[in-house]
């Protein structure tokens, strides 16, 4: 997706879900790191994390659409649109946006399980289960071949 269609799926979903258009500009910002989006008091424009669509799935980005969206909207009907505010807590509910970005997908390729405590560990490359025990319990680990 580039940003030209990422502005219009911003556009249609401010129109189905919010009953208003949405006149400003959203863009993917690759730059973005632990928010999935942005809404910009002084331009008005919504910035979105490009990974929610690349790591999360189509879902996750239109919850964080939504969200920004919830912004946009109330700040321009005169509200704060600040996260702890009623409006905001009601519009968001209303609309089905996303109240928080997804975590960020772990890339390590190695996962351990304590069998002890059930704890889990990523780690860049396999360890020596012989040597290394779970932090927590000290019990034996063992890789983990399933899926997340
Ligand atoms: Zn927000
Ligand atoms: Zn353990």
């Amino acid at each position: 997706m580039n940003d030209q269609e990422l502005q219009t799926l911003v556009e249609k979903i401010s129109q189905e879900s919010f009953a208003k258009p949405f006149k400003h500009r959203a863009y993917f910002n690759s730059r973005l790191r632990t928010t999935g989006g942005r809404y910009h008091v002084a331009s008005h424009d919504i910035d979105i994390n490009p990974k929610m669509l690349t790591e999360h799935s189509m879902e996750i980005l239109v919850g964080v659409i939504k969200h920004e969206l919830c912004h946009y909207h109330l700040h321009l009907a005169g509200y704060s649109g600040k996260h702890n505010t009623l409006a905001f807590k009601r519009l968001l509910k209303t609309v089905g946006g996303s109240r928080f970005a997804p975590a960020p997908v772990d890339k390590r390729p190695f996962k351990y399980v304590c069998t002890h405590c059930g704890q889990t560990y990523r780690r860049k490359r396999r360890i020596d289960t012989h040597k290394y025990v779970c932090g927590k319990c000290r019990g034996k680990l063992k890789l983990d071949t399933g899926d997340d």
